[in-house]
Parts: C-alpha cells; structure tokens; sequence
C-alpha cells in the first residue's frame, strides 16, 4: 500500500511520511493523503479530466481548480453525482464539472 499527495501524486509508504514533506501544489505547502481508493481511472474534482494515475492528473493544468493543478476525486463510482454546493446531480462527473453553480466558490458544480 503507497499513500499519495492529492495535489502532486507524490507517493509514499507511510502517511506519516508523506505528509511531512513540503508540497509546491498544496494550499498547505505540504502533500495532503489522497483518501479515495485505488481506481482505474482518477477523474479531476474540479473540471472532470481523467488519468489512468494520480500523478499524472496531478501534473496538468487545470482551468477551473483553485490550485491550477487537477485534483483527484477521492469519491467512489456512482450512478449519480451530486454537487457538493447545490446538490444538482448528474450521472459523470465531467458533466456535473462542465456547467456552472451559483453555490460553489470555483463557479462550477463540485461532485460530492
Ligand atoms: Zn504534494
Ligand atoms: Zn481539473
Ligand atoms: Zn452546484
């Protein structure tokens, strides 16, 4: 089992390891554990973008993501995505990213 930075994909044995080194993409300034599960796909909070690994989510430009960074949905697959902000749902979360929210603070829907 390896833990990752949710906002670098930085990866680590241990959490204690991981969240003790700096993080240039972390609101922090150090990694933050990645909470979800191992998934074949990582699809950005954010704007929807997917990945086949966190570390590579991580290291693109994201327009709509505060830190500028694709962030990974630590949420499991569902049927139906709620926005965390408004509850307005959708069934992928690329959708759900794609229009906007009046509640959220990035402006677009946020998947819950
Ligand atoms: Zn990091
Ligand atoms: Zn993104
Ligand atoms: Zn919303």
């Amino acid at each position: 089992m390896r833990y990752y930075c949710m906002y670098c994909g930085a990866s680590n044995s241990s959490i204690s390891g991981l969240t003790a080194m700096h993080c240039r993409t972390s609101p922090t300034g150090r990694h933050v554990v990645y909470e979800g599960s191992e998934k074949k796909r990582y699809h950005c909070m954010y704007c929807g973008a997917s990945n086949s690994s966190i570390s590579g989510l991580c290291a693109m430009h994201c327009r709509t993501s505060p830190t500028g960074r694709h962030v990974p949905y630590a949420g499991d697959e569902k049927s139906r995505y709620s926005c965390k902000c408004c509850g307005a749902t959708n069934s992928s979360i690329s959708s759900l990213c794609a229009m906007s929210c009046r509640a959220s603070p990035t402006g677009r829907h946020v998947p819950l």
